[in-house]
């Protein structure tokens, strides 16, 4: 007798992060993973000067431990190199997502493995506009875009709106004014738990 056999796994969050992270990454273009670098990596394009500078003894109080980590840093092209910050990138970018979430993504990558994503999800903010844990939570999350419905958590005046005119735009068509459906992640309602 033949029995369809599935393979069981229990897997952490960070494992099943790095995962879909790494398949992620084959989706973006080039221009995508410079941009992420470009905007996320601030020395990603000044690491030819600041070696020189170093080099010239014009950046005298540069501590060595820095100086080790721009060496250690790539150089402005798409190198297997970048890949390490990219998927780091993209990891970051899975913060707050359900461990549901991660497992459909990985049942899509591998389909013959059933995997049971397990951990403690990091604590979120939740988005005055839509109540989805999108945001950093506290503090942090002051000034936070929220990749769901693109309310600014920072009142009224930055999102040019009342939390009331947005909240409403969110629920017709899904952002808070036409114009940001161009800009929210279409996963993102997806991706995090919803305020019950
Ligand atoms: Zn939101």
């Amino acid at each position: 007798m033949l029995a369809t056999i599935l393979m069981k796994h229990r897997m952490d969050r960070s494992e099943a992060k790095e995962i879909v992270a790494t398949n992620e990454l084959k989706n973006l273009s080039n221009e995508r993973k410079i941009q992420i670098l470009e905007e996320n990596y601030w020395w990603f394009n000044e690491k030819v000067a600041i070696k020189e500078s170093i080099e010239e003894g014009s950046y005298p109080k540069i501590p060595d431990s820095f100086i080790e980590f721009i060496h250690k840093t790539p150089n402005p092209i798409l190198t297997k190199e970048t890949e390490i910050l990219l998927i780091d990138f993209l990891k970051f970018k899975l913060k707050y997502t359900t461990n549901l979430y991660l497992k459909t993504q990985l049942d899509i990558i591998n389909p013959n493995i059933q995997n049971n994503v397990i951990g403690e999800v990091e604590i979120a903010g939740l988005c005055p506009c839509c109540e989805y844990y999108s945001i950093d939570y506290g503090e942090d999350g002051f000034w936070d875009i929220c990749s769901v419905c693109f309310w600014e958590n920072g009142g009224d005046g930055p999102n040019h709106m009342t939390l009331e005119n947005a909240k409403s735009n969110f629920l017709e068509f899904g952002a808070i004014d036409k114009e940001s459906l161009n800009y929210v992640d279409k996963e993102a309602k997806r991706k995090y738990k919803k305020k019950l």
